[in-house]
């Protein structure tokens, strides 16, 4: 198979990783990919929001599979605008992809299928925004509607920090996604990610994690796209799992198929596992960064051939293998992240580090001058396997520390609450 892989990501090295270890790959292109990438596909100067440049390619280079690594093209509708040209495409379709492109619409379905998740309102006016928030009283949380890079959600713990979300919202600061908001109640709880491989009819559980989103050790400090991930999350116990499989993920399977925009991809459930069992914060509807490096360290099987599975609406006769072992990635990111990276600095002895159970999958860098720099924010990922997380958190941490990149920095503590827990056990 040909196979065009979109993004540039740690996720996207990740699943370059896995795919290309696949017997029925002939060959890999990713656009635009990163250096990492580069040693196991070729890289291709591509526009991935320009739909009709990358279907343009898929013809000339005879693609048979393209997988999409981010939410943008996908609430932009480029798996609709491939499969118009008979072109397979692994991503839901635009109006599936609104799971994650609107919060007010997956809130909605949640009210119409029962599915267990905060009380809302949905608001396009400030005033009517602001007198519900009154009327709710704080902790609350105040949602901008649409993609907002991770940035649009807010967890107010006073009436006047909601208030001033609102205000930002409706004056712009998240552009049109925030001309609609959310507002929701706080939740309590541990949160975790639990993902499932879909069909437009099946959803098969595959595996969960638990990250860091705060840049601190200790969970302190601004919030960001994630300082690391360990998988499987201890708290998605077989119980937590088969309700949050009846409770939530079947039914938004049904719904999406009743609503006529049947739901295949990787679905990607936010849970906060409460007292009253597990409630939706929110779906994506692609591989998080970075838990998609942890699960396919723990995947076992094919992933091409799953991937093909899912596309051909055969997962009702596939079953999914997982290594008994526990993965944890660690994130090195450029100083400055979450504010404004440093680029440009040189990283030395990448290729040195890893190892044995251990993979280095480059999130954000480039090659200059010969030399590996950093390119983003989250510059790398150090991804190690172990018998335990902590086993896994060691390896991590020994590989991490053998690379030479006095610019950037990381969090000492990945994988803390599941250690406590190892070692409590
Ligand atoms: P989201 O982008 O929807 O995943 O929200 C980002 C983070 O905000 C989540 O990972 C939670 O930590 C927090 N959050 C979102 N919604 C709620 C809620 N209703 N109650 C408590 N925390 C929330």
């Amino acid at each position: 198979m040909n196979v065009l892989l979109l993004g540039s990501g740690g996720r996207e090295h990740a699943l370059a990783w896995k795919i290309g270890a696949s017997p029925l790959l002939t060959k890999l292109y990713a656009a635009p990919g990163n250096p990492g990438i580069g040693a196991e596909a070729e890289l291709v100067k591509l526009d991935i929001n320009d739909h009709a440049a990358v279907t343009a390619f898929c013809r000339e280079k005879k693609i048979d599979l393209v997988v999409v690594g981010p939410e943008g093209p996908l609430v932009a509708g480029i798996a609709d605008d491939l499969r118009a040209e008979n072109i397979r495409v692994f991503g839901p379709s635009k109006a599936a992809a609104r799971l994650e492109g609107s919060k007010g619409f997956t809130k909605d379905l949640c009210a119409r299928y029962n599915i267990p998740t905060a009380a809302y309102g949905r608001f396009n006016d400030l005033a009517s925004a602001k007198a519900y928030v009154d009327q709710t009283g704080a902790p609350i949380v105040i949602k901008a509607d649409g993609l907002a890079a991770g940035k649009g959600v807010t967890v107010a713990m006073t009436s006047d920090e909601a208030r001033a979300a609102l205000d930002a919202c409706f004056e712009g600061s998240f552009g049109a996604a925030g001309a609609e908001v959310v507002v929701e109640e706080f939740m309590t709880g541990e949160e975790a990610s639990f993902f499932c491989l879909c069909d437009g009819t099946t959803a098969l559980p595959f595996g969960t994690a638990q990250d860091h989103k705060r840049v601190g050790d200790g969970d302190v400090g601004p919030n960001t796209g994630g300082m690391g991930a360990y998988s499987p999350a201890p708290v998605m116990t077989p119980e937590i799992i088969e309700r949050t499989m009846r409770e939530i993920i079947e039914p938004t399977m049904r719904g999406m198929a009743e609503l006529g925009a049947p739901f295949a991809g990787i679905l990607f459930a936010g849970l906060m596992i409460t007292d009253k069992g597990p409630k939706l914060i929110e779906y994506n509807t692609r591989f998080g960064d970075p838990e998609c490096q942890v699960l396919m360290m723990r995947l076992k099987d094919d992933l091409l051939v799953l991937l093909n599975a899912a596309v051909d609406g055969q997962l009702a006769h596939t079953s999914i293998r997982w290594r008994d072992e526990a993965a944890l990635t660690v994130v090195m990111a450029a100083r400055g992240y979450p504010g404004t990276p440093e680029k440009g600095s040189v990283i030395r002895g990448v290729e040195q580090a890893a190892g044995e159970g251990v993979q280095i999958f480059h999130a954000g860098t480039a090659i200059n001058g010969g030399a590996l720099v950093a390119n983003g924010g989250r510059v790398l990922n150090v991804t190690a396997s172990g018998a335990t997380v902590g086993e896994a958190q060691k390896r991590a941490y020994a590989a991490l520390d053998r690379i030479d990149w006095p610019d950037g920095f990381c969090r000492r503590d990945i994988g803390w609450q599941a250690v406590a827990r190892e070692r409590a056990s």
